[in-house]
């Protein structure tokens, strides 16, 4: 089978013919019909993060947005970014199984979608309803369940006030999800072309923070929450300095380096400040469910797998409209 492998950080992918994985017990073949490109990926590759470095193994199958068909039995089914969780520790008996230390993500620690076949458990691929074909479903799996559970954890209520700062990947498909539940959206980004999005996608104001920070006019327009998308310190710092008194701060985007934040914003507002990793199994399902019922979408280009390493180039410079969504 083709897949596209990382060999050394820092280099590019290397197209291969590989033999098609044997599932093991407990274990499931997929046919990979579709494979989002996640920033987190380039990040991988790159050799950007020492934690996920320590944690991948090389060679490496990247690829934990997958979306595919199980061979035995036709059912379609995505596999999320955690790939497997141990069941037994406080997190995973507690519900919130995301947080396990023992869990093994996809396309990290074991190989994922960017193939034509891959392996999971049976216990953690998660049937995709009706209503939403491979390339639909498959960024929901990574970029669509981080946005969902992210505003979950914020306590958003509906008729409140939120602010998304980012209009990529993630924050696209959070304002769709803002919206569908009774918010009242304004979009911040630094891409008029995002901005234009964002609109598309419902947000009911746009802030383009490219000129003056933003904070100002956010504070006048009143955000009880914001999330912030965005991989950038100076987003962070707008969002403190211009979310409500009281209000709440999702950390979500993760800069390259540590957030400095100004402390008087924060103790003064009494903010809350949360941060959302991915989401469990029933949160990826309620996500589907979610799409599937009201339309949200993910605004999706499709590209072969083979052009995985000019998509990364693409994903460097933040010339990508939504997600890219692979296919083998
Ligand atoms: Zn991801
Ligand atoms: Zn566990």
């Amino acid at each position: 089978m083709n897949a596209a492998i990382l060999e050394e950080y820092g280099r590019p992918l290397v197209m291969a013919d590989r033999p098609k994985p044997e599932p093991g017990p407990g274990e499931v073949l997929l046919r990979v019909e579709a494979c989002g490109a996640c920033h987190s990926d380039v990040h991988l590759a790159d050799g950007d993060w020492e934690a996920m470095k320590k944690a991948a193994k090389l060679p490496l199958v990247m690829g934990h947005e997958v979306a595919g068909v199980i061979e035995a039995n036709n059912a379609r089914v995505g596999v999320p970014w955690l790939g497997w969780s141990c069941g037994g520790c406080e997190y995973c008996r507690g519900g919130r199984e995301s947080l396990c230390q023992k869990q093994k993500i996809t396309g990290v620690m074991t190989d994922g979608g960017y193939a034509q076949y891959m392996v999971a458990p049976f216990t953690h691929v998660i049937r995709i309803p009706d209503g939403l074909n491979s390339s639909e479903a498959a960024p929901l799996m990574c970029a669509g369940v981080t946005a969902y559970k992210a505003i979950k954890s914020s306590g958003l209520q509906r008729g409140q006030r939120v602010a998304v700062f980012g209009a990529g990947g993630l924050g696209h498909l959070a304002i769709q999800i803002a919206r569908q539940l009774g918010a009242v959206v304004c979009a911040i980004d630094v891409h008029a072309a995002k901005l234009e999005m964002a609109k598309e996608c419902g947000a009911h104001e746009v802030m383009d923070a490219s000129g003056e920070a933003p904070e100002k006019a956010l504070r006048a327009w009143g955000a009880e929450v914001a999330v912030v998308t965005a991989a950038s310190v100076t987003a962070y710092r707008s969002a403190v300095k211009g979310v409500k008194r009281g209000g709440t701060v999702m950390v979500v985007g993760m800069p390259a380096r540590d957030l400095e934040l100004p402390v008087i914003p924060i103790v003064g507002g009494e903010l809350r400040i949360l941060g959302s990793a991915v989401g469990t199994r029933q949160d990826v399902r309620d996500m589907l469910a979610l799409a599937a019922r009201t339309g949200i979408r993910c605004h999706v280009e499709t590209q072969p797998l083979e052009k995985v390493n000019d998509v990364f180039a693409r994903l460097r410079t933040g010339d990508v409209m939504g997600r890219i969504v692979l296919t083998p």
